[in-house]
């Protein structure tokens, strides 16, 4: 059967290296909007057994779909090499995502030698991971021994059935429950969970979400329903936006606004007055951040994408595959950050809501949220 052409694959596009040059060592200066370099999200697999309608829909993602072949993918002494460039020039956190990276098989082996890496300051990196909780309760264990510090679950629901129809796949919500559980057990915390909402597919289950976690210490983000990639189908009518969020969420539980924990942070943090912990929006859609964006995104087959709307990135794998040294790698990862000047956001924000509609964009499973 002849495969279908859709634009996802047309978006996979690749910029050209920047020619070889020297540079000094030491963290890469920052971009062209003043940003430095500081996170760096990996995705270690393109696959997932969910199909959230907003990421990765029946539609497209079917049996046809051609995922990456497994050749295709760095290996574990790949990635590692780069996250150690990575960490040379500047960067403090590392997050594993995909796709479902719990499907990248032993990725607690990554996890591990991720962990033996050092900052440019002589400290462990902090090492994360977003997860989609269904192979939680399996792996928590592994993951926290191999040197895993915190996770992220991403939960859209309380209610079984609205959970079942988003992820598509028909998970019950009880098992990513028992994983969040898990994750806890093992000491993976503090624990977030994210939730993207949907005006008109679960924004009725704000308030159930956000009182099951009341009082946990596990910190529930909301999150704007985002444009990425082509092929969700978005809509601005179905955002809803983080400020209707709070206004819904102080009618039951009054909250107060909290300071940013660290630059750059995605999420807006507020607590409960009655002291029954934290919980986050993330704006992306209604009140951009790109600003302090310094996170670099790592896809599955070694690609540098500089923005998560990118709708191209930079071929890393050949300069690894192709004999380049460290030096080498360096020094091109540090040119292209230096001439990033990516804000889609805010740019998006500037134009009329809709006209980002079927644009050629890299899909999120592709290179994580
Ligand atoms: N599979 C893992 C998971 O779901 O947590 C990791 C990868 S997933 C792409 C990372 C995060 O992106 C999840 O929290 C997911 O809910 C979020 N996400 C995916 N598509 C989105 C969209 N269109 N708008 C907002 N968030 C989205
Ligand atoms: Fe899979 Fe995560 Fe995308 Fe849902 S959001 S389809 S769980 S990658
Ligand atoms: Fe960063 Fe791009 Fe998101 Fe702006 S739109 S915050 S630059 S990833």
């Amino acid at each position: 059967m002849a495969e279908r052409v859709i634009p996802l694959v047309d978006a996979r596009a690749v910029r050209p290296l920047p020619a070889a040059g020297a540079r000094a060592s030491g963290p890469t200066p920052a971009d062209r909007l003043g940003r430095p370099l500081r996170d760096l999200r990996i995705s270690v697999t393109d696959r997932c057994n969910f199909r959230c309608s907003y990421c990765m829909p029946k539609e497209v993602f079917d049996k046809r779909y051609a995922f990456l072949p497994h050749a295709a993918l760095l290996s574990f002494e790949e990635v590692t090499r780069l996250a150690r460039l990575f960490l040379q020039l500047g960067v403090r956190k590392l997050r594993l995502t995909g796709g479902e990276p719990l499907l990248r098989k032993d990725v607690e082996r990554l996890v591990g030698m991720l962990a033996a890496l050092r900052t440019v300051d002589g400290k462990p990196p902090d090492i994360t991971l977003t997860t989609n909780g269904s192979l939680l309760a399996r792996k928590a264990r592994a993951l926290k021994d191999a040197g895993l510090q915190r996770v992220t679950v991403s939960l859209d629901a309380l209610d079984d059935a609205v959970f079942r129809r988003m992820n598509d796949v028909d998970f019950p919500v009880a098992d990513v429950l028992q994983g969040i559980d898990a994750a806890r057990a093992a000491g993976l915390g503090p624990i977030k969970v994210n939730m993207v909402v949907k005006r008109g597919t679960n924004d009725h289950e704000i308030v159930p979400l956000a009182e099951h976690f009341r009082g946990t210490g596990i910190v529930l983000r909301f999150i704007e329903f985002m444009d990425v990639g082509a092929t969700n189908g978005w809509r601005m009518d179905e955002v809803l936006p983080s400020a209707t969020v709070i206004e819904r969420l102080q009618q039951v539980h009054p909250l107060a606004p909290l300071e940013a924990a660290a630059p750059g942070e995605t999420a807006e943090r507020w607590r409960y007055l009655d002291g029954g912990g934290e919980i986050g929006v993330i704006s992306s859609v209604t009140r951009p951040f790109c600003r302090d964006c310094n996170r670099a995104r790592l896809s599955t087959e070694g690609r540098l994408y500089l923005c998560l709307f990118a709708s191209s990135g930079y071929d890393l794998r050949e300069l690894l595959r192709g004999g380049a040294d460290d030096a080498r790698i360096a020094d091109a990862i540090a040119a292209i950050w230096q001439q990033r000047d990516d804000r889609y956001s805010e740019q998006r924000q500037a134009m009329a809501a809709d006209t980002g509609r079927g644009a050629r964009r890299v899909e999120m499973h592709y290179i994580g949220g």
